[in-house]
């Protein structure tokens, strides 16, 4: 039988103690599904000000974690609810509103908050006697530790088996710092130069990643290869076409039972592929709840998201009139960049567009299961959950045919009855209307879409088959000198 691994899951969020975004899903659902393989899989996380003490307990361990010319401590906390989580606390750092910054604002001593995290990681293995096999990174926040393993700790026996992987959920953060940083996380100079962690004169904590992890990957295959190319390079394209041997791209799962329409216990009504009908009950619900008036047919348009350029807002900010003008109801939920908050807050649209501003779990469950129609016309999009989990709840996705929503998204074909969705290419108003009306026109041929509905929720996201994918991962990292 093969070797069970001890895989230490380091992420910056995770669900369900702190989100912002697809990494905490990911965070959250991928350990789970390693331990159902038999690994030995603990996630550590910061102890923000969300997570919620009742949940968690303090282990009677402190850390020092040396950062710039002190010690300062982490107090560790766990809970074994849903899975062997770790937490590191600093409240000087951490507890506070907001993960990475507040009203669209980075904290302005992110450096050290994520030094200081990076470390007591590795700290913390050792306080704990945890000898990981693997370190699974993701993104900047995390980015030190394979540095740190390849740097100060290579010489110390305990780490001396444990190999690193550094997953990209997304390239265009890229955790730049001034080159003093390297002072604070007592990072030796010899790595700061244009192969190490130096990003055009700033010390990159994402490329210390991308530099030092032993494997890389990223979420879906298309964004593996889109991110070698200057478009999508963010300027880290000359590193990755370096590594490209070490780079993967595993599709992300979803979680079937936290996204389940069939008994989904943040939604009122239920409903799966055999039994439709509950789904016009959910539309009709939220419809009331955020007054919006939908005439006979007339569908549902639907966005959550962060609020930010990458989800190609500027296209619904600039089309906004032309797709108010069609017969269609339109919920946003969404938070970010305080110009897009603006925008949509200033709309006047009584009864036809209702904009939600902030992070709601429920109400993002709800609005995704009353809705027809999902839209996601991004810039890029590493690997995009949401699409996937519109297609669960049955609501059609209109994306643009990037990263992983081309991935996970077959355009359909009115001819064959295949694909789940409608999608465009070129990053222009004329192409995504022109794919919106192509789903409103199918939306206005019942048979045609109970087809489309069906054919997105038999989709098979699962996360058993990608954790397989990622035990693969981990023992090719671990046959690496
Ligand atoms: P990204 O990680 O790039 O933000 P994804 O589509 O991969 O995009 O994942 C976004 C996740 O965050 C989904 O679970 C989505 O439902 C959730 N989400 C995004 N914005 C909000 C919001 N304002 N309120 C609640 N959930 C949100």
């Amino acid at each position: 039988m093969a070797r069970r691994l001890k895989i230490l899951y380091v992420a910056s969020e995770a669900h369900p103690h702190a989100k912002t975004g697809g990494l905490a899903d990911v965070s959250g659902a991928l350990p789970a599904a390693l331990r159902k393989l038999g690994h030995d899989v603990r996630l550590i996380l910061p102890k923000y000000k969300c997570v919620p003490s009742a949940t968690i307990k303090p282990m009677g361990k402190k850390v020092p974690v040396l950062l710039g010319p002190t010690y300062q401590e982490a107090i560790l906390f766990e809970t074994i609810q849903p899975g062997p989580t770790y937490f590191i606390g600093h409240d000087p750092f951490f507890h506070r509103d907001g993960l990475y910054g507040s009203h669209g604002r980075d904290f302005p001593d992110n450096a050290e908050r994520f030094i200081f995290f990076c470390r007591a990681v590795l700290e913390t293995c050792k306080a704990i006697s945890f000898q990981p096999d693997i370190i699974h990174c993701s993104d900047w926040q995390t980015g030190l530790v394979p540095a740190y393993l390849k740097s100060i700790y290579a010489s110390e026996a305990f780490f001396k088996n444990t190999r690193s992987i550094f997953s990209i959920h997304n390239l265009g953060y890229a955790g730049n710092f001034p080159p003093q940083a390297l002072h604070t996380a007592h990072l030796p100079w010899t790595l700061f130069h244009p192969k190490g962690v130096e990003f055009f004169g700033q010390f990159s904590f994402l490329k210390a990643g991308l530099v030092y992890a032993d494997l890389l990957n990223t979420v879906s295959k298309k964004y593996s290869r889109e991110i070698l190319k200057p478009e999508n390079g963010f300027g880290f394209e000359g590193i990755l076409q370096h590594r490209r041997q070490d780079l993967f791209g595993v599709l992300n799962g979803v979680d079937e039972e936290a996204w389940n329409p069939a008994d989904d216990p943040l939604i009122d009504h239920h409903f799966s592929a055999r039994s439709l009908q509950k789904k016009q009950a959910c539309k009709k619900d939220i419809a009331k709840s955020l007054s919006i008036e939908l005439g006979r047919r007339e569908p549902l348009l639907c966005m959550i998201t962060r609020l930010s350029d990458q989800k190609g807002l500027d296209l619904i900010v600039q089309g906004f009139q032309d797709i108010m003008a069609e017969r269609v109801g339109f919920i946003l939920l969404g938070s970010g960049d305080a110009r897009y908050e603006k925008f949509f807050k200033s709309q006047k649209y009584p009864n036809k567009f209702a904009c939600r501003l902030g992070f709601d779990e429920k109400l993002a469950h709800r609005i995704l299961a009353g809705s027809d129609i999902l839209l996601m016309p991004s810039r890029y999009e590493p690997c995009g959950l949401t699409q996937m989990y519109g297609m669960r709840y049955g609501t059609v996705p209109v994306v643009r045919a990037v990263g992983g929503l081309a991935d996970t998204v077959p355009p359909f074909n009115i001819r064959t009855g295949q694909g789940t969705g409608f999608n465009f290419r070129p990053f222009e108003l004329k192409y995504f209307m022109t794919a919106l009306r192509k789903a409103l026109t199918a939306y206005q041929q019942p048979k045609t879409w109970r087809q489309l509905m069906l054919n997105g929720m038999s989709q098979d996201h699962g996360w058993e088959k990608v954790a397989g994918q990622y035990t693969r991962l981990y023992r090719r990292a671990l046959r690496q000198k």
